[in-house]
């Protein structure tokens, strides 16, 4: 006979038999003992299994609760995104495994709706200074009123989000360990990665300004129309039945998806959706103004240009709604053609030539009107050179421009500008102002 511990997995001469069921095997009290909030959902406990009981051994295996009713009771039902519920669970590990609080206690808080509050207490009397400034107890203090709190309002969504992840998880732990999968939780970016890799495998696509930002950053937004899109999508979805997930978080997060494709006989032909997967984590602002401009008006509504499109494409210079509106109507007409080359408007953009670059495509009139609203800082020297003040983009004529201070620092003949410089100065700039709100058009940080 060839019994095992059911814990350790070992095959000793003698194994002891639990007592209170005779249906599990171990080598001794150690391993039962170990084994013990997974062994009582079989156990023989007289007394009913809890959502606490269910919820430790989710715990204990490093899996997610899958029934409704530990969902319910301990969260998981605000679950925004998939790293939110591993978020959540390393909260609950911190207290189960970390702190040893049995499972029965902690029924019995949520019991007498005293969860988040008592959990609270026991981490601030019993971690140590390194725990509490660990990432785990910080999430727990953003989060807390989620503990044990009522379900939020949207619970579909969520619902649906929770099964999507479960199925992630569970194709992901056919290659990777739990452990490996902990350690690919630090990678920066993972969130978003592995967002994107739980909506493909559930069937969903993103989709312009649905406030993922997956549409731009994994190509989607250089697709031609939906149906490169599904094109693209299934390529992914193949990508995921052969690469393991640690080979496309590596690919992610080191600017080689274009080679992990390769490597699994799937070579990406468009240009344009080369250039943008090349790098997940940066790419051009052209990108960026296609997933503005394109998107759904219903989605668009409340959202504002990111600022690299405001200084790279003009949008700075527009003095009200109107203005905006207008250009953006201008740039979607020019990028949602079915022979529209991105590309070309990039380099147009960085020549500083964005309206002749248009006006070439559609009829821009009048056109004093959109010269001005095109206007950007490139070629950089040439914006050195410029007197006039209405020329340069930026909040108004009156008051020093951040653009032009930053430019101004740059040593001359320099084209090029890295976004995250761009981005850091004119954050700094609006942090600024932020007493008197953007005065000019309607800009707002954003993200
Ligand atoms: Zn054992
Ligand atoms: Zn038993």
């Amino acid at each position: 006979m060839s019994a095992q511990c059911q814990h350790c997995k070992r095959s000793p001469k003698t194994l002891k038999r639990c007592a209170a069921c005779s249906g599990a095997w171990y080598c001794d009290a150690s391993c039962q003992k170990a084994d013990w909030l997974i062994h009582i959902l079989d156990c023989n406990i007289g007394r009913p299994i809890t959502s606490a009981d269910r919820l430790g051994a989710a715990v204990r295996q490093g899996i997610p609760p899958v029934d409704a009713a530990t969902r319910t009771d301990y969260g998981f039902l605000h679950t925004p995104r998939p790293d939110d519920i591993e978020k959540r669970m390393k909260v609950y590990g911190l207290l189960i495994d970390g702190l040893g609080i049995r499972p029965k206690t902690i029924h019995q808080w949520s019991q007498a709706g005293a969860l988040s509050r008592m959990m609270k207490a026991t981490f601030d009397s019993n971690l140590s200074e390194t725990q509490r400034q660990g990432v785990d107890y910080q999430w727990f203090s953003e989060n807390q009123s989620t503990f044990g709190g009522p379900p939020p309002q949207d619970v579909a969504t969520n619902m649906w989000l929770l099964e999507a992840h479960q199925k992630a998880r569970e194709r992901i732990s056919r290659t990777t360990k739990n452990s490996e999968f902990d350690a690919l939780r630090s990678i920066d970016g993972f969130e978003d990665y592995f967002l994107f890799y739980t909506l493909m495998l559930q069937g969903a696509r993103p989709a312009p300004c649905d406030g993922t930002g997956l549409w731009e950053s994994f190509g989607f937004c250089a697709c031609f129309d939906q149906n490169e899109e599904g094109y693209l999508g299934s390529r992914y979805l193949s990508l995921f039945r052969t690469a393991t997930f640690q080979e496309f978080i590596h690919a992610c997060d080191n600017s080689t998806l274009l080679e992990l494709f390769s490597a699994y006989g799937q070579n990406i032909q468009s240009p344009h959706i080369r250039d943008v997967i090349r790098s997940i984590r940066s790419r051009k602002s052209v990108w960026t103004l296609k997933d503005f401009v394109c998107a759904d008006d219903e989605l668009r509504r409340d959202s504002k240009p990111a600022l690299p499109i405001c200084a790279d494409y003009g949008f700075f210079n527009c003095r009200n709604q109107d203005e905006e509106s207008c250009l953006r109507g201008i740039y979607k007409n020019i990028l949602d053609r079915p022979d529209s080359d991105p590309l070309a408007l990039h380099q147009a953009c960085l020549q500083g030539r964005i309206f002749e670059y248009c006006s070439e495509l559609v009829t821009l009139s009048p056109p004093a009107k959109f010269r001005r609203l095109m206007k950007n800082p490139y070629p950089l020297a040439e914006v050195q050179e410029d007197s006039d003040p209405h020329a340069r983009p930026g909040p108004s004529s009156g008051e020093q421009n951040p653009l032009t201070q930053f430019f101004g620092s740059l040593p001359p003949g320099t084209h090029r500008i890295e976004q995250s410089d761009l981005r850091r100065v004119l954050q700094d700039y609006w942090q600024s102002r932020s007493d008197e709100g953007p005065t000019v058009g309607t800009f707002m940080k954003r993200g």
